[in-house]
C-alpha cells in the first residue's frame, strides 16, 4: 500500500499539472497521494476533478494539503505540511496570501543582485517559467536561468547561485512555524513538520524549537525523506516515538524539477489511520465514493 504525502504540482514549483500528477500516481499504483503545494489550494480543484472523473478504476485516495513556508525564531526556514484543513479558514488563506505576495518583490530583489552581479535575467523571464498564479519560488528563478543559458538545470542553478548561503538569497515573508501550526489545527487539519533534519538546504531547527512546537500541537514529523541520512532518519524517529507522534515518509516529488520520485519514501498505513483520525473533516477525495 503506496502512500505518499508530499507531493508538488505547477500549483507552484513541481512541472506536472494536477491533473498529470494524478494520473502518475494512479499508473504507479498508489493507495494514497496528498498534493501539497508550498502556500497555496490552488491545485486542489483540478486534481479532485482529474481523480473523479479517471476513465480507469482506480481506488486511489487524494488528500488536500500544502506546504506551508515558516521561518523560526532563529531565522530558521521550515516547512509545514497541512492536511484536510478547510481551504475557507480566513486567517489561514490571508497568511498564505500575505506569503505569496511577498515572494513577488523579493524576487525582484533577488534578480536585482543578480543583475548588479552581471547576470542577465529579468522578471519577465521568470513569470515566463510559472504556471498562471503558481506560488512563485526560487525553481522558476532557476529555470529562467536555464532558458537563459546561464546554468544547465535547476540543481545547478541552486548550486552555483541560489542556495540558502548564496549571496543572492534573500527570504521572503514567511509566519512563525507555530503560527501555521495552530492556523492549520484551527482550520480542522493536522500539521506535520517536512523534512525537519534537511541540513545541506541551510541551518535546521533546534531541538528546543521543535520542543515548542511540540507544545502548539504538532501532530507529526516527515522522518522518511531523501534529505534525511539514516542517522537523522533513527533520530527523529526516536524523537516521534518518545513525543506520540505521527511518522510520515514520502517523495517530495517535484516532477522532472527534482530527482525525487513518487512514492520513494512512504507512509506506514497504520500512521495514515492515526494522521486520519486526528483531522476534524476527513475529506479524502476518491473516485469510487463519489460514483
Ligand atoms: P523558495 O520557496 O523560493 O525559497 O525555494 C525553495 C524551493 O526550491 C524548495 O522548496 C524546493 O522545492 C526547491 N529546491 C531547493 N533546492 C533545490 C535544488 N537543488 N534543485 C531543485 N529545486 C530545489
Ligand atoms: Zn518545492
Ligand atoms: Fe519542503
Ligand atoms: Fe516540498
Amino acid at each position: 500500500m503506496l502512500i505518499d504525502l508530499h507531493t508538488h504540482s505547477n500549483a507552484s514549483d513541481g512541472t506536472d499539472t494536477p491533473s498529470q500528477l494524478i494520473d502518475k500516481a494512479i499508473n504507479r499504483g498508489l493507495a494514497v497521494i496528498a498534493l501539497t503545494d508550498h502556500d497555496t489550494t490552488r491545485g486542489w480543484d483540478e486534481a479532485s476533478t482529474r481523480l473523479l472523473n479517471h476513465p480507469s478504476q482506480s481506488t486511489l485516495q487524494l488528500v488536500h494539503g500544502a506546504e506551508i513556508s515558516c521561518q523560526d525564531s532563529d531565522g530558521i526556514s521550515i516547512h509545514m505540511l497541512g492536511f484536510f484543513f478547510d481551504p475557507q479558514h480566513k486567517p489561514l488563506l490571508d497568511v498564505l496570501e500575505q506569503t505569496r505576495e511577498n515572494r513577488l518583490s523579493r524576487m525582484e530583489r533577488i534578480i536585482a543582485r543578480l543583475n548588479e552581479a552581471g547576470i542577465e535575467i529579468t522578471i519577465e523571464d521568470v513569470h515566463a517559467q510559472r504556471s498562471s498564479d503558481a506560488t512563485l519560488g526560487r525553481p522558476h528563478l532557476a529555470d529562467a536561468l536555464v532558458a537563459r543559458g546561464h546554468v544547465s538545470s535547476r540543481d545547478e542553478a541552486f548550486a552555483a547561485l541560489l542556495h540558502n548561503k548564496s549571496k543572492f538569497y534573500i527570504n521572503h515573508y514567511s509566519p512563525s512555524p507555530t503560527s501555521a501550526i495552530q492556523l492549520i489545527k484551527e482550520a480542522g487539519g493536522v500539521a506535520v513538520i517536512a523534512h525537519p533534519l534537511a541540513s545541506q538546504r541551510g541551518r535546521t531547527i533546534r531541538i528546543e524549537v521543535l520542543d515548542d512546537l511540540i507544545a502548539a500541537g504538532l501532530d507529526g514529523i516527515e522522518v522518511h525523506h531523501r534529505d534525511h541520512s539514516e542517522d537523522e532518519r533513527a533520530q527523529l524517529l526516536g524523537l516521534a516515538l518518545e513525543k506520540e507522534l505521527i511518522v510520515t515518509g514520502s517523495s517530495d516529488y517535484h516532477g522532472t524539477g527534482k530527482q525525487n520520485q513518487l512514492a520513494e519514501f512512504t507512509t506506514h498505513p497504520q500512521q495514515w489511520e492515526a494522521l486520519v483520525s486526528r483531522a476534524r473533516i476527513k475529506n479524502v477525495e476518491e473516485r469510487l465514493i463519489r460514483r
